[in-house]
């Protein structure tokens, strides 16, 4: 008998050839077939007869063939159906390319259903490369239809069909992960008729009862297992580290901390000392400074007799960590060393074989800090930073190179509370809420391309000021790595140089540039060799350069505002006045909207709500959370309420059940869920 474990090959109706198709989207067994969802739907229930067509409007249509089809062959590789329909209100004229089997298909005389976009009126349409289908069929209209994504070789048709095979062979095996109670209690209703109605729903109302049924599952076993993850982490023993001297760090600061500084500080040693591993993120706006937190915790372990590595996901990042840090805890005895991908052979060995007697404190680098064979002989702390770029893996990883080590977050990007709770749903959270004294507030405009002129003007002003400035062009986050983006750069550069700033001194930086090169260019910026710094998101992430006063963003609808108060950040770092201009000639309504948020606040809290509330949560998740248990249904932008709801289930249950013995499948799931991350996050 078959189970969800089942291979699909052996469903019947699916056969050899579809699992091979369908293996191609990562479907494997009947589980990944039925769980593979829509990703929107198509309401063709409505069937219009032709004269009541509007021109330009996607419709369905039952209409009768007239004559048989003709083809004509128009070149290489290139053939035209030409067919008419007819009903009794009109006349649809309907064209197809290079679907010859259609010509055998449709038969004068016989009825079908046509769902394409008209174009006519008075009666007499036309339609090209409708979707088409034998009236009655009510697989491809006449309904709700699924629209699935899909893979080269897997058609929707196909896709619809294997998964209704697949609906069919499991009806009496699905299991109910929700107990019976808490299903009643929230209103959900049964998994079967969830899945059913989320694949081939029979009402706009039934689809809705099963996507918040599928959604609140998903919640409920996330919390589930987040909850489970923090209490096995919990109930680890660890030396608790002894309480320490702080006091020649904080005399050797140039700066006294702010109180949510100390106050994140004091919540981490507190971790540190009490026995069991930490697991805490350090949330803060930009500039908030939280590298002297983590230079803070950092110190306290070095004094505990163990070793601390801090991991940036940049080489430029880490460098000026290491440069900025350095110098302060080599003064108070702590050995430091960089490790990145350009750092030398030779240096990697030698800083890997120090690392691994003891002889080194304190590692920072990138991610060549977890790769290969870098050891470390105690390692008791790891601090992440700019936690948003790693995924869990990763993090794990590096905490796997010690034996329980305490872990620190450190996320510039403010997470709406909501969305922490999910994405660190195992972490302790510090918020440093308040920036060092003095900071003046980033002026912030938002102006159309016309303005270009002036903006040019204010840049040579602030540099005859003794200021610097940041211009970023555009690229879309996939594109990082495209070619195109070294050109934009690179010519935009060099338009400011020959054609706006002859006299002036502009560099610039992007991510397709050697480590060395992109280092030699935030060097020579930081040191004041160079007034205008043309760039890519590079610099979004962290780097500090105090005396830039300005941040030009050229294409300002490209980026989010999560993004655009990232790149803000950049300026407004030291004593001077500093200001952000948004360019854009954008005229959709939503960004508009978004660019006057940011004219409007600085508060990278808000900001991030307003992102949250504006483009749902894609800058939160996505690609960025590797290892992360993705949502399949549940939308956060729309599902807060019903997170909310599951939250409190999964804390009910786990109170009276906490080995779920009433709910075996539910068990079974979050195993399934979290085996990917469980051995790593813990
Ligand atoms: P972020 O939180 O964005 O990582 P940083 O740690 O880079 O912020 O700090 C931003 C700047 O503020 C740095 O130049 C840092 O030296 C400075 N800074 C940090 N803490 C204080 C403080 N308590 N008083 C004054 N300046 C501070
Ligand atoms: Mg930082």
């Amino acid at each position: 008998m078959a189970d969800l474990s089942t291979n699909v090959r052996y469903i019947k109706g699916i056969g050899e050839r579809r699992a091979q198709a369908l293996a191609k989207l990562g479907v494997e067994t009947l589980g990944d077939l039925i769980a593979w969802f829509p990703r929107r739907y198509e309401d063709r229930t409505v069937l219009c007869p032709i004269g009541a067509l509007t021109d330009g409007e996607i419709a369905c249509v039952t209409a009768m063939i007239a004559a048989a089809p003709a083809v004509s062959h128009i070149r290489k590789g290139m053939d035209l159906i030409k067919v008419r329909a007819v009903d009794d209100t009109g006349v649809l004229d309907i064209t197809f390319f290079n679907q010859t089997w259609l010509k055998e298909q449709l038969l004068p005389g016989e009825t079908y259903v046509f769902c394409g976009r008209a174009e006519g009126a008075g009666g007499r349409f036309r339609m090209a490369s409708p979707i088409v289908e034998r009236e009655g069929l009510r697989e491809l209209t006449g309904r709700i239809v699924p629209v699935y994504p899909l893979a080269a070789g897997v058609s929707q048709l196909v896709l619809s069909r294997s998964i209704r095979q697949g609906l069919d062979s499991c009806a009496d095996i699905m299991p109910e992960v929700l107990p019976d109670g808490i299903r009643q209690a929230h209103a959900l209703c049964r998994i079967g008729y969830a899945y059913e109605n989320i694949h081939f729903p029979e009402s706009p109302e039934a689809l809705a009862l099963a996507r918040r049924r599928l959604a609140f599952e998903e919640l409920f076993l996330l919390s589930i297992g987040l909850r489970r993850l923090r209490r096995r982490r919990e109930a680890i023993r660890v030396n608790p580290c002894r309480k320490t001297d702080m006091e020649p760090f904080y005399r050797a600061l140039p700066f006294t901390l702010t109180d949510a500084q100390r106050r994140c500080v004091e919540e981490s040693l507190a971790d540190m000392r009490s026995g069991t591993p930490m697991n805490r993120l350090c949330q803060g706006d930009v500039g908030s400074g939280k590298t002297m937190v983590a230079a803070a915790c950092v110190y306290f372990m070095v004094k505990n007799g163990r070793q601390a590595a801090l991991m940036a996901p940049t080489e430029i990042l880490a460098r000026q960590h290491y440069q900025g840090l350095a110098p302060l805890l080599e003064k108070l005895g702590v050995r430091c060393a960089l490790l990145t991908g350009s750092t030398p052979a030779k240096t990697k060995k030698s800083v890997s074989a120090q690392l691994a007697a003891g002889e080194l404190d304190f590692a920072v680098g990138t991610h060549a800090l977890i790769t290969g064979g870098v050891e470390y002989a105690d390692l008791g702390l790891v601090v992440t930073d700019e936690q948003h770029r790693f995924g869990v893996a990763q993090r794990a990883a590096l905490s796997a190179k010690g034996s329980h080590p305490h872990t620190l977050v450190m996320s510039a990007t403010p997470i709406p509370r909501t969305l922490a709770l999910i994405l660190y749903g195992d972490l302790d959270v510090s918020v440093i809420d308040q920036l060092p004294p003095g900071r003046r507030p980033v002026e912030t405009f938002s102006v159309p391309g016309s303005y270009h002129p002036r903006v040019y003007k204010f840049i040579r002003q602030l540099v005859a000021e003794g200021r610097q400035a940041y211009v970023v062009c555009p690229v879309v986050e996939e594109d990082e790595e495209a070619p195109n983006q070294r050109k934009a750069v690179t010519e935009y550069a060099q338009k400011l140089q020959k054609e706006i700033f002859p006299d002036l001194r502009v560099a610039f930086v992007h991510g397709k540039m050697k480590a060395r090169e992109k280092d030699a260019v935030m060097t020579a910026f930081a040191a004041r060799e160079t007034d205008i710094l043309v760039a890519t998101t590079v610099i979004e992430v962290g780097v500090d350069v105090p005396n830039a006063a300005l941040m030009v963003v050229e294409n300002a609808e490209r980026f989010g505002l999560s993004q655009l108060h990232q790149l803000r950040g950049r300026v407004g770092r030291g004593a001077h006045q500093s200001y952000c201009v948004l360019i854009s000639d954008s005229r959709n309504e939503e960004t508009r909207e978004r660019l006057k948020v940011m004219t409007k606040t600085t508060d990278g809290f808000r900001i991030a709500e307003e992102d949250l509330r504006l483009r749902g949560h894609g800058d939160f998740f996505g690609q960025r959370q590797h290892g992360m248990p993705g949502f399949k249904i549940a939308d956060l932008a729309q599902d807060i309420q019903l997170l909310r709801e599951a939250q409190d289930a999964a804390g009910e249950l786990l109170e009276r059940d906490p080995q779920l013995a009433s709910c075996p499948a539910a068990a079974d799931r979050i195993e399934a869920l979290f085996s990917k991350a469980s051995d790593t996050l813990n």
